[in-house]
């Protein structure tokens, strides 16, 4: 069989190779616990404050502060309820829409679910592989009217009460543009920077580009706490209102139980902090590696037949947390293929996620013309992206 009717797969592999190496298995992404990590854990545990409250939740959230350009942080036990309560403090409410990309990790609607609110699909942009600004603006333009609480999707009757942009494998979405047009529109902004701890925006940090923001530090995360996530508020009192709703809305006080409201146990346990302390001193480290393996997969992959690596946009630095393959035109048999031979061959590859309307709890929801997302996800393959791929790096 020649090459071309193996898709390429024989050539592809062989130019994997290259960069990753010979090992039988080559994850996705795994973490990386080469540094203070034992040392914190064993330090947690001699305090005897595992829980949710101790000095390494503190610590995680000051350095996180750090690095988020001083946004304030709350440590939460995941991504997905960190989202839930960014959210809230933005707005939503029952039977509001929010909008959302079509492609992304479920949790991304399903946090918006969790409110009783509905996720509205957006469009992607090829270039960020995040949502589109100019279709942003051309459905608002289609089905939206001003209301006194914001836009009103005038096909539902519902309220618009968030846009959501998510910076898909730690690429930046355009965050000026979706901005700009939400603030126009008066829509909050809660940025999904699960994905994309450590990328900039024109200089800004991943997560600091909005008012509110969610990052997670789930175990195949750049920087992971085994599970994990936080809210990021530019407005520390916000911050103050997520900490309050994520401790079960508890008074002060020397021993009563007094709540004053309807709260959440959301906190991130200090064990986990331990562990992301530990992380978060790496994060430099960890993002070179990903840039240079990036940089040695765009060298492998150069003048590869049908596709393309995915790279950054000049105005991003991106954290590469999974690099994507993607194919010059949209065949999912193709794509199949080359997963299925990448796969056989110990590589563990990845399609995109099944696009949001085509889960079965979604597909009746509202969304706009999805023709990009579509076409992307019959484009694309994720490649092993570990740090560990690049020992060279410490
Ligand atoms: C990982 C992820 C989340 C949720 O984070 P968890 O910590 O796993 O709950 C949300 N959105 C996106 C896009 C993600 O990749």
């Amino acid at each position: 069989m020649s090459d071309d009717a193996r898709c390429g797969a024989d050539e592809l592999i062989r130019r994997l190779r290259r960069v990753v190496g010979s090992a039988p298995k080559v994850a996705l992404h795994e973490p990386r616990l080469a540094g203070r990590e034992w040392d914190y854990v064993k330090a947690c545990l001699d305090s005897g404050w595992v829980s949710s409250v101790g000095e390494f939740v503190n610590r995680f959230e000051t350095a996180l502060s750090g690095i988020l350009d001083g946004h304030a942080v709350v440590a939460c036990v995941n991504g997905t309820a960190a989202l839930r309560i960014a959210l809230l403090l933005a707005g939503v409410r029952r039977d509001d829409e929010v909008l959302v990309p079509a492609l992304t990790f479920v949790a991304t609607a399903n946090a918006v679910s969790h409110l009783g609110a509905i996720p509205h699909f957006l469009d992607s942009d090829g270039a960020t592989l995040s949502l589109d600004p100019a279709k942003l603006e051309s459905r608002l333009s289609a089905i939206a009217v001003p209301g006194e609480n914001g836009p009103i999707n005038r096909q539902t009757g519902r309220r618009l009460a968030a846009l959501v942009p998510m910076h898909c494998f730690g690429h930046p979405a355009d965050m000026d543009a979706l901005n700009e047009i939400a603030a126009r529109w008066r829509l909050p902004v809660v940025e999904d920077a699960t994905e994309s701890l450590g990328s900039r925006y024109k200089g800004r940090a991943c997560g600091a580009l909005a008012p509110l923001a969610a990052v997670s530090f789930n175990g195949n995360k750049i920087v992971t706490t085994g599970g994990g996530g936080a809210v990021v508020a530019s407005d520390p009192a916000v911050a103050a209102r997520a900490k309050h709703l994520t401790t079960t809305a508890k008074l002060p006080h020397r021993w009563a139980f007094l709540h004053d409201e309807i709260g959440y146990n959301d906190r991130m346990p200090n064990i986990n902090a331990a562990l992301g302390v530990a992380q978060l001193e790496q994060l430099p480290q960890f993002v070179r590696a990903k840039r240079a393996l990036h940089g040695r997969y765009a060298e492998a992959l150069n003048g590869l037949s049908g596709a393309r690596l995915f790279t950054e946009q000049p105005w991003a630095e991106s954290n590469y947390w999974l690099n994507a393959l993607l194919l010059d035109e949209p065949d999912t048999a193709r794509r199949d293929r080359l997963l299925e031979a990448t796969n056989d061959a110990g590589l563990m590859t990845r399609p995109a996620w099944t696009l949001m309307h085509r889960l079965p709890m979604y597909g009746d929801h509202p969304r706009d013309d999805l023709s990009t997302a579509e076409a992307l996800e019959a484009r694309l393959v994720n490649l092993p992206s570990s740090a560990t791929l690049e020992p060279a790096l410490g």
